[in-house]
């Protein structure tokens, strides 16, 4: 069932597409798969649920570099494990499906709070001055990557006249523009980067532009332990409200795709839940 079900998922075109849910609907047209057919087709291939994971609309859009992601294999290695060790009924299927899209989704939130709130140490370079808490830290790796592997420039590898189609590509600063920004020791700005890889809004960050974007509000007092000491306790209870706010601030702003996915699982899982009854 999986391998029919990811066969059309995975189609580059619409027909294909078509023809295959047609054949895997053909395969399962016996009654009892009667209510998983119609819960996907309700739920999941909506013209405004499809576009989400269906590869003949995802591949329309910009890839920004990440064509294969080891998430997404990963987690399509785990649901084989469970399927193979388990009878594969339906339910369990479609709730497995579920949950792994559920567990992205919030690894993906407390990530993006991660990187506005403690951006990794190796992001302390003065080309991410300005731009980091702002902008993913996977954009500031691949701006690593890139300088990584052109300079100190050699022989066998030139940098070669600017035709700007990584930037285009990618949305991220090329070489050039790295390069540039080293020799006039200054940061990277905003403007290089695509608004795909900004943490906020571009206009969210244009309006405070002396600001990093989250910082927790400043403390009148210090008190007891100064900035700094090495014997730190764990994370303060305040900070942890903090990112939790910030997360409940990107379901309501942003994550609609998101909240989309937890609301349909929520459902279903209360629909097994009856089907158990
Ligand atoms: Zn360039």
């Amino acid at each position: 069932m999986l391998q029919l079900w990811s066969q059309a998922v995975q189609s580059p075109t619409k027909t294909l597409f078509e023809s295959r849910w047609r054949a895997f609907k053909r395969a399962y047209r016996q009654p009892m798969y009667k209510d998983l057919l119609q819960y996907i087709e309700e739920e999941w291939l909506q013209e405004d649920t499809r576009k989400f994971f269906l590869a003949y609309y995802t591949n329309t859009y910009p890839h920004f570099g990440q064509i294969s992601t080891s998430r997404v294999e990963s987690a399509h290695r785990r649901l084989k494990k469970d399927l193979e060790s388990s009878q594969s009924e339906p339910i369990r299927v479609v709730t497995l499906i579920n949950s792994i899209i559920e567990a992205q989704y919030t690894k993906a939130q407390h990530q993006h709070a991660d990187n506005t709130l403690r951006p990794p140490p190796r992001y302390r370079h003065l080309l991410f001055k300005d731009i980091v808490t702002k902008v993913s830290t996977y954009a500031m790796q691949k701006v690593i990557e890139t300088m990584n592997f052109y300079l100190p420039e050699r022989l066998d590898k030139p940098i070669k006249r600017c035709t700007g189609s990584y930037k285009r590509s990618l949305g991220l600063p090329c070489i050039h523009q790295i390069q540039e920004a080293l020799h006039d020791n200054r940061s990277l700005g905003l403007e290089e980067f695509h608004d795909q890889w900004l943490l906020v809004p571009r206009s969210r960050l244009l309006a405070h532009p002396q600001r990093p974007y989250i910082y927790p509000p400043p403390k009148k007092q210090q008190k007891g332990r100064p900035r700094g000491a090495l014997n730190q306790p764990k994370k303060s209870t305040k900070q942890d409200l903090s990112e939790f706010e910030h997360t409940n601030q990107l379901v309501e702003n942003g994550g609609e795709a998101g909240v989309e996915v937890l609301r349909r699982s929520k459902r279903l899982q209360s629909s097994a839940a009856q089907r158990k009854e």
